[in-house]
């Protein structure tokens, strides 16, 4: 029998080899797409203190030149801005280092426990200002498999975040659970009680661990509206598009975080009541060799 061969080409797979070809092309349009985004949101974040900066400085070689309780608020203005700018690229580079090494798993051992410690003594300092309690509830020894340098960076996030979002005087609570099953720590007892509203921001990859270790963090802040949940990680999010001032955050602080275990094949989720306050649980593979009954 005669088959009549495809016009323009004797492959008969050509269909579906154009369509394979479409569909590949729609991913790489795609992330393009997002990487242009990224490049003009940053451009914009970057320009708006710059050209604040600018401004103040015609103004001080203009009429504030002598005025000086005119010039020292111009001045602290100033310092803020440039802060703020150095935050910004602060967390830009951490997004890109992540980024860059996304599809090398970590494979040291690092002990949360011991870790969460330090980070918090370390922020102890930062943030007397604002009395609030910050407490540790953590195991002896609490192993991960992960990088040290990269789960500090999760834990002054999270824990950051909790006293940026708090009322001065009120709590924020570190807890550090080894042992845990992926279930358990993915879908852990709320910590805000009934009405609590959750959310996974990265699940674990299936098949990667046996056990996880869990860090939460735990503030009785402002908490989120439920509809804020699912973008919290996007890059450059912030509730209710916060005005971008000179203390406020970067928008990339999730973002990392979600990045940072993504790398380290954990999970991340939210659970937050608005009003009420949030917690944000990550958790990463438990170091082989853990003894079973480390919480104790
Ligand atoms: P930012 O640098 O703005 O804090 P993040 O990526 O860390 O950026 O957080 C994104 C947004 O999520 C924040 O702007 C804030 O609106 C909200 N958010 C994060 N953590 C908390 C928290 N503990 N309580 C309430 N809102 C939070």
């Amino acid at each position: 029998a005669f088959v009549a061969p495809m016009r323009g080409s004797d492959d008969p797979l050509a269909p579906w080899r154009a369509m394979l070809v479409l569909s590949d092309e729609t991913s790489i349009k795609r992330a393009d797409r997002m990487r242009a985004d990224f490049l003009a949101n940053a451009s914009h974040e970057l320009r708006t203190p710059l050209a604040s900066l600018a401004g103040f400085i015609e103004t001080l070689r203009g009429h504030a030149r002598n005025d000086p309780e005119a010039r020292d608020k111009f001045l602290s203005i100033m310092l803020d801005q440039t802060e703020r700018m150095s935050r910004l690229i602060n967390d830009l580079l951490s997004l890109s280092r992540v980024e860059m090494d996304q599809h090398v798993a970590p494979d040291g051992e690092v002990d949360l426990a011991v870790l969460a410690g330090e980070v918090i003594e370390y922020l102890r300092p930062q943030i007397a200002d604002k009395e609030i309690g910050l407490t540790l509830e953590a195991p002896q020894r609490a192993l991960a498999i992960g990088d040290r340098d990269q789960l500090t960076e999760v834990f002054l996030n999270l824990i950051e975040n909790a006293v940026k979002y708090s009322d001065p005087k009120s709590s924020v609570l570190v807890r550090i659970e080894p042992g845990r099953l992926r279930d358990e720590a993915e879908r852990p007892e709320s910590m805000l009680g009934e009405g609590a509203n959750r959310r996974t921001l990265a699940a674990p990859k299936s098949g990667t661990a046996e056990r996880y270790v869990t860090v939460r963090v735990k503030d009785q802040g402002r908490g989120i509206d439920r509809r804020d949940l699912p973008r919290l990680a996007e890059r450059f999010y912030r509730v209710g598009g916060q005005k971008s001032g000179p203390n406020e955050g970067t928008g990339l602080g999730l973002a990392i975080v979600k990045h940072i275990v993504h790398r380290h094949r954990g999970g991340f989720t939210v659970d937050s009541m608005p009003g009420a306050g949030s917690v944000f649980s990550a958790f990463f593979p438990e170091a082989a060799g853990a003894p079973e009954n480390s919480e104790n």
